[in-house]
């Protein structure tokens, strides 16, 4: 089950689900400090390219007002804890200084992960339905259609639970709750009640399934 776990969070770690990152960290969190240990320390140093104003559309160079013609927006340190657990190694910043450090950066830019972000999706969804139910249901329920599903089953399954209930979500009408009419999502004008022009409805009974 660990050596499992620590595969999962290997994968699904190089590409962290977008929309819920900050609950795949703290999981990811909870398993090392259960299951790793800290080997080493990292820092991590970072150049973030001045791309210029919004409105100027790039930098420009030596005129540039934001980076003073540095052509650098920013520039930062981060120190990183290394964690071994399993075959993996895995980082977890601790902490970011913007002040050069005494000790030289022992990674340079940004880590390359690699692989494909829909196996790290897929990854991300068995190892929230072993340890993060809630997780699970956020990334099961929302947000795996999103991606291809290709040979992947609980992207798959995701997809086509999200297809059926459009399918079904098309076909059962809801009531306004201001007229208390009756309407078919088609027969609604821009989310409004066609009649009253209210924008709260209540949804059909089935909504209340938890997927
Ligand atoms: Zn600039
Ligand atoms: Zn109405």
């Amino acid at each position: 089950m660990k050596r499992l776990v620590a595969w999962l969070l290997h994968i699904a770690n190089r590409h962290p689900p977008y929309l819920h990152r900050t609950e795949f960290y703290e999981l990811k969190d909870r398993i090392l400090k259960r299951h790793g240990s800290i080997v080493a320390y990292d820092t991590q140093h970072i150049v973030n390219e001045c791309w210029g104003y919004y409105d100027a559309g790039s930098c420009q160079g030596a005129a540039c007002r934001k980076c003073g013609g540095s052509g650098v927006f920013q520039e930062k340190w981060v120190a990183l804890e290394r964690w071994h657990f399993g075959r993996y190694t895995f980082h977890r910043p601790w902490t970011v200084v913007y002040v050069k450090p005494a000790l030289a950066a022992s990674i340079e830019g940004r880590i390359q992960h690699g692989g494909d972000a829909r196996d790290s999706m897929e990854a991300a969804m068995w190892l929230a339905l072993l340890v993060d139910r809630p997780l699970f249901r956020a990334l099961f329920f929302r947000h795996g259609r999103s991606l291809t599903p290709g040979p992947r089953p609980l992207l798959v399954l995701s997809a086509w639970i999200y297809e059926l209930r459009s399918a079904v979500r098309a076909v059962c009408p809801r009531r306004c709750e201001q007229c208390l009419d009756m309407f078919l999502q088609k027969e609604l004008t821009g989310g409004l009640c066609s009649v009253c022009f209210a924008s709260r409805f209540t949804p059909p009974e089935f909504e209340d399934i938890p997927f």
